[in-house]
């Protein structure tokens, strides 16, 4: 049941939804033991020191990574979706165009604004983010300064929907809440040798002692995916370590539904996060030093990759293609 309050009652019904569920203000916190942190890093390190074994020294495999292997979500994700479509599409370099560079400005306008103090319109924010992201060394911005006006304008289109959509359904942000968006994750394995990276869509609210008071969620601007509580698990992880107390809870936020799916972070899910991510490093490591084939694991990712045309399985999986027949 919602409470109503003097705050959530200026808040549309899915603000206020959003206020009392997904943000659970006011709501009981957990507390971890201080040991935490060392126990997390020490089965990281257990886990990946025998895999390095042997093989050369960090930035030998890719040129301008710092270590050895740097693993993030998409990587975790793909190499235990499919080991030889992973293999086959792993260092592709990122296409930015108007759809892929709608994340960005969207979340990009979301910060200016919560840094706001009087609102402002999301087509306003959207303009300023696109003008401060062409000025930024990373990301769209060799995109953004060659891309032609209609493309600009669907990108504008696009993640103006994203921020409005936001500002409809998620309440407003106080600076108590210490809002940060695209916050950066790193985690150091084994001396530098080994990187764990990611970049949360929204952080809110800070560990206090012992007690987890932070609430990590990424954005999503399509459906459901079975990959998508996992990369939250292993953001939930990253934060564990680096700051000694896990996120209170972890959520995707649905803007197109105003829906969520959320778990409340406790020790037994950041165990079988640390078997996940060592099982992929042992995977990438291994694929990566050629010490064995990857393996193919037919499913929905063979009617995109790149290598089904060669790939058995992935044939047998995909043929007969009824919908390539049309009705
Ligand atoms: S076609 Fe399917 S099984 Fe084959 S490599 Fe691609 S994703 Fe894997």
């Amino acid at each position: 049941m919602t409470v109503e309050t003097a705050e959530s009652a200026a808040l549309t019904p899915a603000q206020a939804r959003v206020r009392a569920e997904l943000l659970d203000i006011g709501g009981e916190r957990p507390t971890f033991d201080r040991a935490l942190r060392d126990r997390l890093l020490a089965e990281l390190d257990d886990g990946v020191a025998p895999l390095l074994e042997g093989l050369p020294a960090a930035g030998a495999w890719r040129r301008g990574d710092k270590a050895l292997v740097v693993l993030g979500k998409r990587a975790l994700d793909g190499v235990h979706q499919c080991e030889r479509h992973y293999f086959a599409t792993d260092g592709e370099p990122f296409a930015w165009t108007a759809a892929t560079a709608r994340g960005v400005v969207a979340h990009k306008a979301l910060e200016l604004g919560a840094q706001h103090r009087q609102p402002t319109p999301p087509a306003t924010l959207v303009d300023l983010a696109i003008d401060r992201l062409r000025d930024e060394p990373w990301g769209p911005s060799g995109w953004l300064g060659t891309a032609t006006p209609d493309e600009i304008a669907q990108l504008r289109s696009a993640a103006t929907d994203v921020v409005t959509k936001f500002a409809d359904t998620f309440p407003p942000l106080p600076v108590k809440w210490k809002p940060r968006f695209e916050s950066r994750l790193r985690l150091p394995l084994a001396d530098g040798r080994v990187e764990l990276t990611g970049k949360v869509d929204l952080v809110l609210g800070q560990a206090t002692g012992d007690q987890a008071r932070v609430l990590l969620i990424d954005l999503k601007t399509g459906s459901p995916s079975h990959s998508h509580p996992a990369d939250l698990r292993f953001y939930a992880l990253l934060e564990a370590v680096r700051c000694g107390v896990p996120p209170f809870r972890v959520a995707s936020y649905y803007l197109d539904s105003a829906t969520w799916h959320a778990e409340d972070v406790d020790e037994d899910v950041l165990a079988v996060t640390v078997r996940r991510v060592v099982d992929g490093l042992a995977t990438v490591i291994d694929l990566r030093a050629r010490r064995r084939p990857p393996r193919e694991s037919p499913g929905p990712l063979c009617r995109y990759c790149p290598v089904r045309p060669e790939c058995e399985p992935g044939l047998a999986y995909t043929e007969p293609d009824v919908w390539a027949e049309g009705p």
